[in-house]
């Protein structure tokens, strides 16, 4: 089966009435799949900086960050590379960074510990920007963010972080950007937000695994209750369609990264909401290819509003198999 998928590895995205998809890489996870043949997608869609800090027995220095940035950045030059912040709490811990919390997906994770350790994040955002000197291919993006302040924070200090390295390389020939900055939809709240963030940051990338987990009330991580973890429930996919709509209406450019996108039923109710984008890992990039060149997008379509027409998750996936089984 996988070879059937490998075979149109080379071609292009493309729905069978002519749309491009742009498949994205998820990336930073497993480090063995970084030396991927980068021209199997458009670029990196979401890369977890967290993963390698993970990894280390302290905070690694900001030079230490600069090389590895660097590296990321060029091995898809030109292409874009979404490095996301430093995403740790809930189930990501760092052994030399202690957080200890009855709620940890609910307490201090993402930009909440970012924006409260200043000092790290301006270290972050410094390598990064010292890293795209001369590349021009990344673009930041802020993990968990809640709150219109957490935005603003969060720019401000990006900001000094781009005067106070412009200072340092005052005689130097460096060629610094200022790089496109954009956030995660992955808090309910935020997805309300939107008319607002549109005017404040230049994207948005859904990450639909928090965003399910924080809709149903269900941890993402827990055995017991995993079957009520489930994307692809009405409620959940109607606020995927709302922002689809929103930041089509808004004009704010959007993505989805969360694990959705990288299943086919998953990524063709995605492209009849609207999405071009889609962020996926590895395993998943010829899979999700293979089945959208096969379809048109007016069926995808059909089936999509069919979906959103169901009260209950189990109605959804019924008429999903039922849509793969006709495509056979
Ligand atoms: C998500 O929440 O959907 C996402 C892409 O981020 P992570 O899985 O790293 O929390
Ligand atoms: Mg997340």
């Amino acid at each position: 089966l996988h070879d059937k998928f490998e075979a149109e590895h080379d071609l292009p995205a493309v729905t069978k009435d002519g749309e491009h998809i742009s498949l994205l890489l998820n990336a930073g996870l497993d480090l063995n799949t970084e030396q991927i043949n980068a021209k199997l997608c458009d670029g990196v869609g979401l890369y977890r900086t967290e993963a390698w800090f993970m990894q280390k027995g302290q905070f690694p220095s900001q030079k230490e960050q600069e090389e590895w940035y660097r590296e990321v950045l060029t091995r898809h030059h030109p292409d874009p590379v979404v490095m996301r912040t430093l995403d740790i709490g809930g189930d990501k811990v760092l052994d030399y960074f202690d957080i200890q919390e009855d709620n940890p997906f609910l307490g201090w994770r993402g930009i909440r510990v970012s924006l409260d350790h200043p000092e790290l994040f301006l270290d972050q955002l410094k390598a990064m920007l010292k890293a795209n000197a001369g590349l021009g291919n990344l673009r930041i993006m802020l993990p968990m963010v809640s709150h219109t302040e957490e935005v603003e924070e969060a720019l401000a200090l990006l900001e000094q972080a781009y005067f106070e390295l412009q200072e340092e390389w005052a005689d130097q020939f460096y060629d610094l950007e200022r790089p496109e900055i954009g956030v995660m939809l992955e808090v309910p709240s935020s997805v309300f937000l939107l008319p607002e963030w549109a005017e404040k940051v230049d994207f948005c990338s859904v990450g639909s695994n928090d965003l399910t987990q924080y809709l149903l009330a269900v941890d993402r991580a827990n055995a017991k209750v995993a079957e009520l973890f489930d994307p692809y429930h009405p409620s959940v996919l109607r606020v995927l369609a709302k922002i689809a709509k929103d930041c089509q209406k808004f004009e704010l450019p959007f993505s989805l990264c969360g694990e959705l996108g990288g299943e086919p039923e998953g990524a063709i109710l995605l492209v009849a909401m609207g999405y071009r984008r889609l962020s996926m890992n590895f395993s998943s990039l010829n899979k999700v290819k293979w089945v959208l060149r096969r379809l048109q997008v007016v069926d995808m379509e059909n089936l999509l509003e069919a979906c959103l027409a169901q009260s209950s998750a189990k109605q959804v996936h019924r008429l999903l198999k039922q849509f793969m089984i006709e495509q056979q």
